[in-house]
Parts: structure tokens; C-alpha cells; sequence
């Protein structure tokens, strides 16, 4: 997820550009329009709008918003689907018209999953009701809510807009890779504070591939903005991981709240993990396997590794 609510984006670095297969499913004909085989490792990607021409919600977006409207409430909002704007139908088309690239992309975005096997395909869905900007309401689907899109960031061609949206999608497809990670290396979150570390994991590693060049500049150095705000957020970091060693479900809720969500240069867990994790790959995104691989603990020697002695002392020993 890029912003807004909890769980129910890529530096443009040298993609290793494949021949691959892309499906293009647009809804409002249920039509495949193009394919091509696969080659090499790349994920095919297939493109399905989940609004009909009549503002009638497909069943592939009711699927994926039903995540974040448990218990009755899917119906209301339902009951406001509507035809995609002008604008809200541009962020679709620039999603499709992207998906080939993003195939391409995801020999690259595997590089930090050393032997994990992607989804065999991802679906990416657009809807314009229910959802938040981007999510992954599954273990092979990647969402876009082009409401959302619209309402944060404008048009899709506007300012960084098109960098954008090939971010989220590295963002997301990381979220998918972690899963699949997840489903072969079991990790148990028992306590507030190794759920904490779960999330900074992930969603560090999500928002490493959010970093746009405002934080990070060739060859993987930070840059003095990223150096700024990490200054201010790792005590936060610090002092909330010490906190949530010995919190209840109510403080676990609290401290946790802005640890990936909201304002991007806010998010204290996820923001200076996604930082360090740059400073760890210098460009080479293979040196962030052993940190994949350390599962949620290995935070807490990420943390010590980059953090001065004085704040790193205040943290959690485990
Ligand atoms: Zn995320």
C-alpha cells in the first residue's frame, strides 16, 4: 500500500528489458487485445479495469476492495459505483499502457528474493470506488484505485506523475514477492513488537522501491533531503520499537499508526528502513538479500548498523 490505510512503487535503475508477455484485458470489452509469449523470467501482467462502461462494478474490483469493507459495508459502496471520469479513465489508460514495461521490470524488482518464485502472472486492477491508491488485496493482484490517484496526485501526466506510477507498481509487486517469501519461510509475529518489525521489513523494503531521486541519488547514496529526515525520524524509530517491547493491544495500535501510513516523510518505521536498505544496496540490489532473509529481527540489526551508538543503545535487545 502507498498511503492511507494499513493493508487492506522503483528507482528507475538499469532493467534487464526482456521480450514478454502482457495481457491487456479491458472490461468494458472482456476482450483479451494483445499478447505476447513470454521469455526469459519475466511475470506476464494483464491489465483489467473493473468498471463497466455503465459504472458497473466488475467482479475483479469488488474482489479486491472487499478487503477493506468487511462487515456489511461493501453493499454502500457498491451502491456509488459509478463511470470512470475523463481523468480517472486517463490513470487507467496509462496503467495499460505501462503494463509491458512493468513485466520487463520484474527480473529486477526479484533481485532482493533470492529463490523466491514470483506469482505466475499478476493482475492489475483499476477501480475508482472503495479502495486506496494502490494495494494488494491478494497474493497475485495489484490494485489501483484511480479515484484515489486523482484526487492525490492530479492528472497522470502531470509533474512526476508517470515516475510515479511506475514506483507504486515496484512498490506492490514487492508486497507480492514478500508474501510469496513469507509462504516459504513462516515467521511467527507473537508480540507487538515483532509485528512492528514485520512491517517496517515489509513495507521498508515496499517504500525502498517508492524513493524517488529526492532521496536517493546514483549508485544508491543518500541524498542531503533523505539525511535530513532521517536525523528527525530515527529517534521516533527508536523510541517507538523500545515502546511496543511491552504494549498492549491499545498502545500497540497507537504507536504503530503512522509507522508506514500516512504522510511519506512521516512514516517512522518504513521511511528510515527504506533508507538504510538503500544505503545497504549502493545500487546493487542483491546485497538486500541477507536483510530479506533475516526476516523481521534482522530490523533491529539493520537499525544498529546505520543508527549512531547513542540511539542504537535505546534498542530493543532481541
Ligand atoms: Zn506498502
Amino acid at each position: 500500500m502507498v498511503r492511507g490505510l494499513r493493508r487492506p512503487a522503483r528507482r528507475e535503475s538499469g532493467l534487464r528489458v526482456a521480450t514478454l508477455s502482457v495481457l491487456a484485458v479491458l472490461a468494458a470489452t472482456g476482450v483479451a487485445c494483445r499478447r505476447a509469449e513470454p521469455a526469459g523470467s519475466a511475470t506476464p501482467i494483464l491489465v483489467s479495469v473493473g468498471v463497466g462502461p455503465d459504472g458497473r462494478v466488475e467482479p475483479p474490483w469488488r474482489d479486491a476492495i472487499a478487503i477493506w469493507h468487511r462487515g456489511g459495508t461493501l453493499d454502500s459502496v457498491l451502491a456509488a459505483a459509478r463511470p470512470l471520469s475523463a481523468v480517472e479513465r486517463a490513470w487507467a489508460d496509462s496503467v495499460r499502457a505501462r503494463a509491458e514495461a512493468w513485466s520487463a521490470s520484474t527480473d529486477s524488482l526479484r533481485l532482493p528474493f533470492e529463490g523466491i518464485a514470483a506469482p505466475q502472472r499478476v493482475v492489475v486492477v483499476v477501480g475508482n470506488v472503495g479502495g486506496q491508491d494502490a494495494f494488494t488485496p491478494n497474493d497475485s493482484t495489484v490494485a489501483f484505485d484511480v479515484e484515489r490517484l486523482s484526487s492525490l496526485y492530479g492528472a497522470p501526466g502531470e509533474g512526476e506523475n508517470p515516475a510515479r506510477i511506475d514506483r507504486f507498481f515496484a512498490h506492490e509487486f514487492t508486497h507480492l514477492l514478500h508474501r510469496a517469501w513469507r509462504r516459504e519461510h513462516p515467521v511467527r509475529l507473537e508480540t507487538a513488537l515483532d509485528r512492528a518489525l514485520w512491517d517496517c521489513l515489509v513495507e521498508g523494503l515496499g517504500n525502498y522501491r517508492s524513493l524517488s531521486s529526492r532521496w536517493v541519488g546514483p549508485g544508491g547514496s543518500l541524498t542531503p533531503h533523505a539525511l535530513t529526515v532521517l536525523d528527525r525520524l530515527a529517534p521516533v524509530f527508536v523510541e517507538r520499537l523500545a515502546a511496543l517491547a511491552h504494549a498492549d493491544s491499545a498502545e500497540e495500535a497507537r504507536l504503530t499508526a503512522d509507522l508506514s501510513m500516512g504522510a511519506f516523510d512521516r512514516k517512522w518505521g518504513a521511511l528510515p528502513t527504506a533508507l538504510w536498505l538503500a544505503a545497504e544496496a549502493e545500487g546493487d540490489e542483491r546485497r538486500l538479500r541477507r536483510w530479506v532473509a533475516a526476516g523481521p529481527r534482522g530490523i533491529l540489526e539493520l537499525a544498529r548498523t546505520h543508527l549512531p551508538d547513542s540511539l542504537a543503545a535505546g534498542l530493543p535487545t532481541g
